[in-house]
């Protein structure tokens, strides 16, 4: 069955697999959507056989119908032990009530990882499908997991490159040099002054710039976009629910044909969509948990069909959340609304406009199979704590938010379905919100003292991606202000 590609806000164009990924986003801003959804052919009690690639190449066929079986399988080399640390690439660990899966094994110790370290691959095959001369130029503003992730995904990828800009102030001490020690002939490092939003909104203005788009045409280059609405994205991360779900009936917490429930710390929507994808596949999940910090933009949306942007943008110790538009959503609103894309493009202009919008009373009902929860701050550092001292397990603050609305959901449901907790850091990513939360005496001194303290807390050594962000060199020194960006890019391009 071959599969296409249209956007959420009009079914007319319809692309391929490898077109919509080189697109990134549909010309009329909408996200591109399967034409249907596949199902899984394999059956469920062959899947605990099945180790991580042959899992990948069975999702990825059934969806990426234009590659073909040599591309697929070029692709998911990528899901080696020498980019992830351990040959499951996504454990599922026991502690306490909850199977937490581990997407935290990649090169950057998050589990952008899963995503990124692939969609290079997957790029760069949908060029040469497409006879496209141009290389691939990658732009993207971070406030920390992202940036690095792609770095490490596109470093010495050939026809392609890759600019990162992210604010000077706004990102974690780690996460800094975890960026500036990058290596790689193709990969470039900017900082700027001001906040997130200022680069954000700069690199989507480079992106519709008409004169700097001919410049790069002249120069034989083109901008594609790494970020999370690109299907490129979305797609692998189907593959590791499937593949928990064959880990959990190999170690015999289930048997197959069981429905279990699925909790995600959700920020724009990918991760828990791509759950949402799985159990569409057939994948018998029972519930699909939204759990969200204190941005609890989406927890209103399932509760009362509004989805409401105008509230205070919170800082939180679960950063990676911290947003208040879910653009993955607006998938799951072309699914609701019955593939009714003019729907979806009102509902989009209205969020444009007035920052809300409501979805109809039909579209409400059919979430039932979502749960959403909060977690406030207080609530992620007591569970931190908790899931410590009972269960001798070190969650970071994304996946204690999700750990969280786990048992708040179980306590007010009495539903005891086995439970797969998407877990999305390792604690190594974010040392002080885990010390603090688990030692009341705890002071910070340097980041090197609080790695070792936390090494003592976990047992678990230092990750690949912690010894090179302390000891590398220094590979990137340029800081420009937000006004310059457009010349660096060109500068750094070599484009004159
Ligand atoms: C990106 C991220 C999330 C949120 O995932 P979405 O797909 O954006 O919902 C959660 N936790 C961590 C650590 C992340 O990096």
């Amino acid at each position: 069955m071959t599969i296409t590609y249209h956007s959420t806000r009009n079914n007319q164009l319809s692309y391929t697999a490898s077109e919509a990924i080189l697109a990134g986003i549909a010309p009329d801003g909408g996200l591109f959507v399967p034409s249907t959804i596949p199902q899984l052919t394999l059956a469920l009690e062959d899947l605990a056989k099945k180790n991580y690639q042959e899992i990948a190449f069975h999702i990825l066929k059934a969806f990426l119908t234009d590659f073909t079986d040599d591309e697929i399988n070029e692709s998911i080399q990528v899901y080696n032990q020498e980019k992830f640390d351990t040959a499951l690439i996504t454990p599922l660990v026991e502690a306490g009530h909850d199977h937490y899966l581990e997407l935290f094994h990649g090169p950057t110790i998050a589990f952008k990882d899963m995503a990124l370290s692939i969609l290079p691959k997957l790029m760069t095959i949908s060029a040469k499908k497409n006879d496209s001369q141009e290389d691939i130029v990658i732009l993207t503003a971070t406030s920390g997991d992202t940036g690095k992730a792609a770095l490490v995904g596109f470093a010495d990828v050939p026809n392609t490159h890759i600019i990162v800009f992210y604010p000077k102030d706004g990102v974690s001490d780690i996460q800094e040099k975890q960026m500036l020690t990058q290596k790689g002939d193709n990969v470039h490092v900017v900082s700027i002054e001001g906040n997130f939003d200022d680069a954000q909104t700069k690199v989507k203005e480079l992106f519709a710039d008409k004169e700097l788009a001919s410049d790069l045409h002249a120069n034989k280059l083109r901008f594609s976009s790494a970020n999370s609405i690109n299907i490129g994205r979305l797609i692998p991360q189907i593959i590791y629910y499937v593949y928990a779900y064959g880990q959990l009936v190999d170690q015999l917490s289930i048997q197959a044909g069981d429905a279990i429930n699925v909790v995600v710390p959700t920020g724009n929507f990918g991760n828990i969509l791509a759950a949402y994808y799985a159990k569409e596949m057939g994948l018998p999940i029972n519930k699909l948990v939204v759990a969200s910090n204190e941005n609890n933009v989406l927890t209103d949306f399932f509760k009362t069909g509004t989805y409401n942007r105008n509230r205070d943008f919170i800082l939180t110790s679960s950063p990676s959340m911290d947003i208040l538009v879910s653009s993955n959503l607006e998938r799951l609103l072309y699914h609701l609304a019955s593939e009714d894309t003019q729907l979806v493009a009102s509902y989009m202009a209205s969020l444009s406009k007035d920052g809300l919008y409501e979805v109809t009373a039909d579209m409400l009902e059919k979430t039932v199979e979502f749960y959403a929860g909060f977690a406030s701050e207080q609530a992620v550092s007591d569970q931190i704590k908790h899931t410590f001292e009972e269960s001798n397990y070190v969650l970071d603050p994304h996946t204690a938010v999700a750990a969280y609305v786990a048992n708040d959901y179980r306590s007010k449901t009495n539903d005891q379905t086995t439970t797969v907790i998407a877990s999305t850091a390792s604690p190594y990513k974010f040392p002080l919100a885990v010390l603090e939360a688990t030692n009341s005496n705890f002071k910070e001194t340097s980041l090197e003292d609080s790695l070792s303290q936390l090494r003592d807390l976990t047992g678990i050594a230092f990750p690949n991606a912690i010894e090179e962000a302390l000891h590398d060199p220094i590979r990137h020194h340029t800081s420009v202000k937000v006004n310059e960006m457009k010349d660096i890019v060109k500068e750094k391009l070599g484009i004159q």
